[in-house]
């Protein structure tokens, strides 16, 4: 049975500490099975045509403030990766694995169509989309986005680095973005539900990206286990620009925009928890951080046991 169907997955957190797959099973044809005809069926826009913005997520504030400066942002983040990603794809090591790369590939561009179109839905003009993200994202792009892109095509692009590319992929990138995807998902499910499902959709392809990622690594480095110092080198080089890199300021940032929309629509928001035991009304941006950042810590930790790089924490 397909464990990560829409009504059964896990969450995205859950699910990249719990579930196993391999490139064996996770190849072209069970992409087709369990994402085309599975969990998008029906949800060409990443969730239920039936649900609508509320007209509140359309007026100028602070709450349609803090989702355009996300959905900005981490559309341009899922384009950079899809572009990074497609050097995968040739030097992928036997067919499973290129089709499993392949399937990524799309998925990334589905994130970032999804992400973009619901700008769009948000009251942005088409016609000034792109001015808009660069409006809205544009510095935090820059700082946070150009690095990492470079650093990625570097491995990728530039050294071919089959093994370095996945690392990066499963531990660095998507990784360390995935508990912030979460937290999203979480918080804008009472106000922005149309959102919180295009959140779910990415985080069960994200389920998958991890977890296949890091049975790929793990499988890789089992063969050539001289690669070893050098995967090890470079999670550490990616744990490094984490640490400079100015995202805690800008998950903040976007925290307390969220903040102050959410005192305002509070009466929407009602007694919904966030997570089991705590009302999202109650809680801080100071807290929604630390959260995803402690979840973060915690599957960093298990995959990189996993994969078998634990020396690297
Ligand atoms: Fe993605
Ligand atoms: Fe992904």
């Amino acid at each position: 049975m397909n464990q990560l169907s829409w009504d059964t997955a896990p969450s995205l957190v859950d699910g990249a500490l719990s579930v196993e797959l391999t490139p064996r099973e996770a190849n072209l044809r069970y992409w087709l099975e369990t994402v085309p005809q599975g969990t998008l069926a029906g949800r060409p826009d990443g969730h239920d045509p039936a649900l609508t913005v509320p007209d509140f997520m359309r007026e100028p504030g602070p709450l349609r403030d803090a989702l355009l400066t996300e959905y900005a942002f981490r559309s341009v983040a899922e384009e950079k990766a899809t572009r990074a990603l497609s050097y995968l794809v040739p030097i992928a090591p036997d067919t499973d694995t290129m089709e499993f790369y392949a399937t990524q590939v799309l998925d990334e561009a589905r994130h970032a169509m999804v992400f973009r179109n619901h700008l769009l839905a948000l009251g942005v003009p088409a016609t000034n989309l792109w001015q808009a993200v660069e409006a809205f994202a544009g510095a935090d792009i820059h700082a946070v986005l150009d690095p990492l892109e470079e650093f990625g095509l570097k491995i990728m692009r530039d050294d071919a680095d089959f093994l370095g590319g996945v690392v990066l992929m499963t531990i660095i990138i998507e990784g360390a973005l995935a508990p912030a995807a979460e937290l999203s998902e979480r918080k804008w499910r009472p106000l922005d539900p149309a959102a919180a499902e295009i959140d779910r959709g990415a985080g069960i392809d994200e389920i998958r990206h991890l977890t296949v990622g890091a049975a790929i690594a793990k499988e890789y480095l089992a063969g050539h286990p001289e690669d070893k110092e050098r995967a090890l080198e470079l999670v550490a080089r990616g744990m490094h620009m984490w640490t400079v890199l100015p995202v805690h300021e800008l998950v903040l940032r976007r925290e307390v925009l969220f903040q102050r929309g959410l005192e305002q629509q509070a009466a929407v928001v009602g007694d919904y928890e966030i997570w089991p035991g705590r009302r999202l009304v109650d809680t801080t941006p100071e807290e929604r951080t630390a959260t995803a950042d402690e979840w973060s810590r915690e599957m960093k930790a298990a995959r990189l046991a996993y994969i078998g790089l634990e020396e690297a924490l």
